[in-house]
């Protein structure tokens, strides 16, 4: 169905079903005609690619997806959602809804039975309460995907592309670096949604590495200690590693001296090969060499 995100349109296919807002379920629909078309061309599907929509709401982006891709798999929570989306998408043999959390389904069989043999990417304007747990799970279940194209909160978006050692980064920062290069695209006013949330909206992309970015000897240690270096992040490094990862301040200190990072230096500090360094260094204490 054309029109998707005229506001008309929506209202009247609401009122048809009987369709009600969920906040729980983050449901802020796309009324800007601009955004959907924008978001489809630059997430990177083609013809021969598959895509994984989160969320589809009434299908307004899953409408743009279908015309640009080979196959479009979106996995939608809101039951009440399914005959709204089974009469908008009429037009499209290429699009399968499936009802699902996206928390909790099997991605790599939805990949192997709905999208093989294709390049596959993510494309999404995520229900925004749960937007760290969902790019986590993407990037840390070693999907055959290659990039995520995700609407989130401004902010959220700015701290994700921030370079990792300024201010803004944070430990979802250092993690999104490991797996991928993300870059902000654009952004979207609070306008383009209809109900209309507090904050403004960006679209990013995150380009998923082949390899991790840095070579660390264990994946669970890096992510340990970028977690504890964040634990407190107003408090020095040597502070909040410590009580994070209960050692005295002495032995983090010692590692600190030895890499040659200062031991009043804050985690907003540290470049990922410093992030990579230290892990190393606690991995090979634990080890015991
Ligand atoms: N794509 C639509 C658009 O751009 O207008 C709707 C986006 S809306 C911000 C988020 C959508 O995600 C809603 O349709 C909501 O029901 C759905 N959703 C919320 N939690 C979900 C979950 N855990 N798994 C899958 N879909 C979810």
């Amino acid at each position: 169905m054309e029109n998707l995100s005229n506001i008309g349109t929506i209202k009247e296919i609401l009122s048809k079903h009987g369709f009600t807002f969920s906040k729980a379920l983050g449901q802020n629909f796309l009324v800007n005609p601009s955004v959907c078309p924008r978001m489809a061309e630059m997430c990177g599907a083609d013809k021969n690619t598959g895509v994984i929509e989160i969320g589809p709401g009434i299908g307004v982006l899953t409408n743009e997806l279908a015309k640009t891709a080979k196959k479009v798999v979106a996995i939608e929570l809101d039951k009440r959602l399914l005959p709204v989306l089974n009469e908008t998408l009429s037009d499209h043999i290429n699009v399968k809804v499936i009802n699902g959390d996206i928390m909790k389904i099997n991605l790599h069989k939805v990949i192997e039975n709905e999208l093989p043999n294709m390049k596959v990417v993510v494309c999404a304007n995520l229900p925004y309460y749960i937007t760290s747990p969902v790019i986590m799970r993407l990037l840390e279940e070693n999907l055959p995907v290659t990039a995520l194209t995700v609407m989130v909160q401004k902010e959220a978006g700015q701290r994700i592309c921030a370079n990792v050692g300024t201010r803004l980064g944070g430990a979802l920062t250092v993690a999104v670096n490991y797996y991928s290069k993300p870059k902000l695209l654009f952004n979207v006013s609070a306008g383009s949604f209809m109900p209309a949330p507090k904050v403004d909206s960006c679209v990013i992309r995150l380009d998923i590495t082949n390899e991790p970015t840095v070579n660390v000897k264990s994946s669970k240690m890096f992510f340990k200690v970028v977690k504890g270096a964040f634990y407190q992040r107003r408090k020095t490094l040597s502070n909040s590693l410590s009580s994070a990862l209960e050692y005295n301040k002495k032995t983090i200190n010692s590692i600190l001296d030895k890499l040659s990072i200062p031991q009043n230096a804050r985690a907003e500090q540290l470049k990922m090969e410093e992030f990579k360094k230290l892990a190393d260094e606690i991995y090979f204490l634990e080890k015991g060499n």
